[in-house]
């Protein structure tokens, strides 16, 4: 905690106590780097200063808001939780471990973080850098992330917790893993934990954490259809489907099993499906590859010239107020008149 206090990032969610505020920084880091995240959170809580201001706004605000972010399904369960707090508990956040568990998309992570860091409550966090610090230190060579490399850094954590100032400590932990105890070629000299370190002590620093099997790559292969028409609108439909994207906007979907080079009968009849006297489509530039954690998507523009569209059409000023995935924001930046 000394390190801590030498060495710490200054961040404005380091400089409050209110459970709503320590509650956007958690959901907004999670899977995000902290400079990365750091305008999305200063952009929320302009926007929404109060758990009652995100309640109140549409889902598309919010979407739109987050729109770069990824992993989608935190912004949506942001603004039901904002909305549940604000029915349910009168705007006010539960202030126990417990009561934080139950809401929308809180996991053991976020309500120990919110516990300690908001209420001084002994709840030990567990995260990537946790996880890094005490494999290391401790000399653990379970597999990460696992439910039993969980339960067991989890009872480790809480054991090591002191009971003054948790919420402190446990932001220690993470921002030395985050800072000193780094992934690759950290500087073991210097670390305020070298003296006891068994991972140091060893020689086997970059063996720790043991990292589980990744799980397998889905790939997929997404067509989209641009249609341009004499009214110059652009045609985009919400996103129905689960999974990524979910209630974003975007393009005509025809999903392939394969990447398709050129003119294909799937796009034929999708563009039959829309218009009718639609154009050959034209391909635009090379493929895209999105990577995701755990899928890789390779996306195709395809360009098709109509005179009607069944689809709903929106001007270019509607569009800047509609959340769409990152390669699709991308497109439209580059090909925009
Ligand atoms: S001594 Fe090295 S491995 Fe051990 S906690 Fe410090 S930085 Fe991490």
């Amino acid at each position: 905690m000394e390190w801590y206090d030498l060495y710490k990032r200054e961040f404005p969610w380091r400089q409050t106590k209110d459970p709503y505020k320590i509650w956007l920084s958690e959901i907004i880091m999670q899977q995000t780097r902290t400079q990365q995240g750091l305008p999305y959170y200063e952009a929320f809580v302009s926007t929404f200063p109060t758990v009652a201001d995100l309640a109140a706004a549409e889902e598309g605000q919010v979407l739109k808001l987050w729109q770069g972010l990824g992993y989608y399904s935190r912004a949506r369960n942001l603004h039901s939780t904002a909305k549940e707090i604000y029915y349910t508990y009168d705007s006010k956040f539960p202030t126990t471990f417990k009561g934080l568990l139950a809401l929308k998309g809180v996991g053991d992570y976020t309500a120990s973080a919110i516990a300690s860091i908001a209420y001084d409550l002994p709840e030990a966090v567990v995260d990537g850098n946790v996880y890094r610090v005490y494999a290391r230190f401790f000399g653990i060579d379970l597999p990460v992330p696992s439910s039993v490399a969980f339960k067991h850094f989890k009872a480790l954590a809480q054991k090591v917790l002191p009971t003054q100032s948790p919420g402190n400590f446990n932001q220690a932990v993470m921002e030395l893993g985050a800072l000193q105890c780094v992934p690759k070629n950290p500087n073991c000299t210097v670390c305020p934990l070298a003296s006891s370190c068994k991972a140091f002590a060893w020689g086997q620093v970059a063996q720790y954490p043991v990292k589980a099997k990744k799980a397998k790559i889905r790939y997929r292969y997404f067509n989209y259809l641009i249609f341009q028409t004499p009214d110059h609108l652009w045609y985009l439909k919400q996103r129905k489907e689960s999974g990524i994207w979910h209630k974003l906007f975007e393009f005509p979907l025809v999903e392939t099993q394969e990447s398709i080079q050129s003119n294909h009968k799937l796009l034929e009849k999708a563009i039959a499906d829309y218009t009718t006297g639609g154009s050959k489509p034209v391909r635009w530039k090379q493929p895209l590859l999105h990577k995701l954690t755990h899928q890789h998507i390779e996306i195709n523009f395809w360009f098709v010239q109509a005179c009607e569209v069944q689809c709903k059409g929106y001007s270019k000023k509607e569009l800047d107020g509609l959340a769409v995935p990152v390669p699709i924001a991308n497109f439209i930046k580059e090909t925009r008149v």
